[in-house]
């Protein structure tokens, strides 16, 4: 009989690209998203048959145990969260209950209704903080600096909580920034891949950023700060070691990133000159845009997960830029 797993967050980038891994590996997948009034869920949308659907909101408990009671799953991937950092400050209780919190009802609705279904939590590099080292690994001190690296960090030991206390197989992956075509417009690599795309193409009505302005104005682009630097990777892999890591004899948290590092400046030349272009004509920093605390340039040592699962990153930043640039010349025509 195949395997059941249930993905928490089926929407999200990572949980579109994980159901389809785990078709292709022949498991029945059930997605949870939240409950609204409007179905319009893009990542999601080629599935449509392929997988059931569940609605459920990790700030109700209960719509997640009778998700868990209903399908006995044997993998249970929490993938949801309020997942925008720079978002965290101007709703820290709610990013504490979700990101923070949802974890907590996840493991109860577990233990108590599928003990032995095996649980995956996305971690994420931001519980490291502005630690000062050129790496990060599994054994890095958690100085999470802003909320949403705080709840993480909450949520990421009570993993290891549930593990140690109920011998439960529950564990972490510890992610570095990782990205597609299928990112949220939150996120700065997306808004300037979007943003070369709706240049190029002159869409007269590109999509609002989080200010609710359209996206280029002027054919500018406004960013924050472009000196912050990030380790990126590929979600299309890092959703492969989230599924290893489930698979292990036992269970253990990893760190998962590409050891290197890019700038935001970076980012921007990569796109612009994909499709010939200047940059520096094209992208302004607005001080509206900077996060309150930036998070040091880290990379993400993965050594472990190769040492232990195979698990490497694959595609370059360079050739991730170019996948996206690709996808939103096609998007937005
Ligand atoms: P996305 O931003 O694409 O998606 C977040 C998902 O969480 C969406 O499906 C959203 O639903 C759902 N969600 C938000 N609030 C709730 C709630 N109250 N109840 C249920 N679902 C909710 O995430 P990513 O795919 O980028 O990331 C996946 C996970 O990995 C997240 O937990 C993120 O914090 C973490 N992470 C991501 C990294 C990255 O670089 N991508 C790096 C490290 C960790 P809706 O569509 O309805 O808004």
């Amino acid at each position: 009989m195949s395997k059941k797993a249930l993905i928490i967050g089926v929407s999200s980038q990572d949980g579109s690209y994980l159901a389809d891994l785990l078709l292709e590996k022949g498991y029945t997948v059930v997605g949870t998203i939240r409950r609204t009034t409007t179905y319009s869920r893009e990542n999601i949308a080629h599935l449509a048959g392929k997988i059931g659907i569940e609605a459920a909101d990790l700030t109700d408990g209960e719509s997640i145990a009778q998700a868990i009671k209903k399908h006995h799953p044997d993998e249970v991937y929490n993938i949801a969260a309020m997942s925008v950092p720079a978002d965290s400050w101007s709703h820290p209780l709610y990013t504490g209950e979700v990101t923070g919190l949802g974890i907590v009802r996840v493991m109860e609705a577990v233990r108590h209704h599928a003990p032995h279904a095996r649980v995956y939590q996305a971690t994420s590099r931001e519980i490291f903080g502005d630690i000062h080292a050129e790496s990060a690994n599994e054994n890095t001190p958690i100085l999470g600096n802003n909320p949403y690296g705080i709840a993480k960090a909450y949520a990421h030991m009570m993993v290891k909580s549930y593990r140690e206390s109920y011998g439960m197989f529950a564990c972490a992956g510890i992610l570095f920034n990782h990205e597609s075509p299928r990112r949220s417009l939150h996120f700065v690599t997306r808004k300037i891949t979007a943003a070369v795309a709706c240049i190029v193409n002159k869409v007269s009505a590109p999509p609002l950023d989080e200010l609710g302005r359209p996206l280029v104005v002027d054919g500018k682009l406004k960013l924050g700060n472009l000196d912050a630097w990030r380790d990126w990777g590929y979600a299309k892999e890092y959703v492969e070691a989230m599924y290893l890591m489930l698979q292990n004899s036992a269970p253990k948290d990893y760190v998962i990133g590409t050891n290197t590092a890019y700038t935001i400046r970076d980012a921007c030349r990569i796109a612009f000159e994909h499709v010939g272009l200047d940059w520096q004509r094209y992208v302004l920093s607005d001080q509206q845009l900077m996060r309150p605390t930036e998070i040091t340039a880290l990379k993400g040592d993965y050594s472990q997960a190769r040492k232990d699962m195979g698990w490497a990153p694959r595609v370059s930043f360079a050739e991730l830029i170019k996948i996206m640039v690709d996808a939103d010349l096609k998007r937005f025509r």
